[in-house]
């Protein structure tokens, strides 16, 4: 049984709101669907995000800890 992290009700908005943009200005909808996250498997939603929202967390914060210099293991 795989556990899929919902997004979130503001992203859920977020994305309701380009949606609506998106088709006046006669482009595709972005449409959500469910993908495993690269780094740690869990099955999540998402746009077209490839890591869920905590690893990605986790990524942004090595990325800077390694402009500052740091040794991120
Ligand atoms: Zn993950």
């Amino acid at each position: 049984m795989d556990e899929v992290k919902k997004l979130s009700s503001s992203e859920r908005t977020n994305i309701v709101e380009q949606n609506w943009a998106r088709s006046r200005a006669g482009l595709a909808p972005l449409t959500v669907r469910v993908r495993k996250c690269r780094v740690c498997g869990v099955m999540f939603e998402t746009v077209a995000e490839r890591t869920c929202s905590d690893c990605k967390r986790i990524v942004e914060r090595s990325a800077v800890a390694s402009l500052q210099g740091f040794e991120v293991i």
